[in-house]
């Protein structure tokens, strides 16, 4: 199979056949701080893939529209082709990470409203957060695309929140990417996995996210587990 993209965390496949479909493969590497840090995690793209194929289906049950077809393998989902937005949307229901940084606010501080902030998706420039107008600026998207991705990233919350609380887990922030499937739609894309979100133990308090790599806070797959069994009912 052709690879259409190789990323930090990914390889995109072209499906031979199927000019419409991608093969997403979950490597095993994990980055933060911009790539200055990187190691190889063996076993995060397996429980990536399988986190991501569960609130995938979750979001496509409830009517939201995403690229996932299905998982096909341990490491490999097959999705929809789609045209990707240079647009990163986080949603926050805690303070946490950059927002701390930024603002000055103190970490695990409830936000009194979910928050909705665009992210320029540009490595060069380190991804830096924008306002509507500076998307419209730069051409990311028109005002009816953003007002449209802000809703539904705001519905993914209440969507995602309710189902981690469900199982005993909070759902501090989370960053979406959307793309424009061949039927115009926009769909939510790439992935929902604990590297994307930010996950604590409801009762305890235990980061169990990609923090854990970051901050040196213990095990990765360690954590990474403990969501995947709790969202599993174990
Ligand atoms: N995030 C992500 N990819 C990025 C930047 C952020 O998936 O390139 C996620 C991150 O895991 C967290 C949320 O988006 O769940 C908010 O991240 P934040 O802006 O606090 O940035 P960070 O502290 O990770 O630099």
């Amino acid at each position: 199979m052709k690879i259409l993209y190789e990323g930090k965390a990914k390889i995109v496949y072209q499906l031979e056949g199927e000019e419409d479909k991608l093969l997403i493969h979950f490597k095993d590497t994990a980055t933060a701080f911009d790539a200055t840090k990187k190691a190889e995690i063996v076993g995060k793209g397996v429980l990536n893939n399988t986190i991501s194929s569960i609130l995938f289906k979750l979001l496509e049950e409830r009517k939201i529209r995403t690229h996932f077809i299905k998982k096909v393998s341990e490491r490999e989902m097959i999705v929809w082709k789609a045209k990707r937005y240079d647009l990163e949307v986080v949603v926050r229901n805690v303070a946490a990470g950059s927002l701390c940084k930024r603002l000055g606010i103190r970490e695990g501080e409830k936000l009194k409203k979910p928050l909705v902030e665009f992210f320029y998706k540009n490595d060069e420039l380190h991804d830096p957060p924008i306002c509507v107008d500076h998307a419209l600026l730069l051409g990311l998207a028109n005002r009816r695309e953003l007002i449209h991705m802000k809703r539904v990233a705001l519905l993914v919350n209440r969507v995602l929140k309710s189902f981690f609380r469900e199982h005993d887990l909070l759902l501090v922030d989370f960053k979406l990417e959307f793309g424009k499937l061949p039927d115009n739609q926009i769909a939510v894309i790439d992935e929902i996995s604990p590297d994307t979100c930010r996950l604590w133990d409801a009762k305890t308090g235990e980061k169990l996210d990609k923090d854990r790599f970051r901050f040196d806070l213990g095990d990765l797959i360690e954590g990474y587990k403990k969501i995947l069994e709790k969202v599993q009912g174990g």
